[in-house]
């Protein structure tokens, strides 16, 4: 007959909080923010060949991070640069991609 107690059904909830905060923290939800940022602080346009976008064209438009690491993503933009499609793929396959292949 020892079914009050209640201590570890406390603990339990005090763990799902803690689950909750990770899930914020999740590096999939800032990524999604970092785009709309980097395009609202170096604005809708190609920064290699200068092409503007508009809403309805800004999907065609991505952030690339000039050291390529995806995880710095300071708040002031300074490791993006938004380019288009295909700017980005020139970037890539001369660039950071050349690189990683050259060393294997
Ligand atoms: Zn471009
Ligand atoms: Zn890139």
């Amino acid at each position: 007959m020892r079914h009050k107690t209640r201590w570890p059904k406390v603990t339990a909830e005090k763990k799902s909080v803690e689950e909750l905060l990770k899930e914020m923290k999740k590096p999939g939800s800032t990524d999604a923010n970092y785009r709309e940022r980097s395009l609202k602080i170096h604005g809708l346009i190609c920064a290699k060949c200068g092409r503007e976008f508009d809403l309805s064209t800004k999907n065609l438009l991505t952030v690339h991070h000039r050291d390529g690491n995806h995880k710095n993503n300071p708040p002031d933009g300074s490791n993006w640069e938004n380019l288009c499609i295909y700017c980005h793929d020139d970037e890539h396959s001369r660039g950071v991609l050349g690189d990683y292949l050259t060393k294997g």
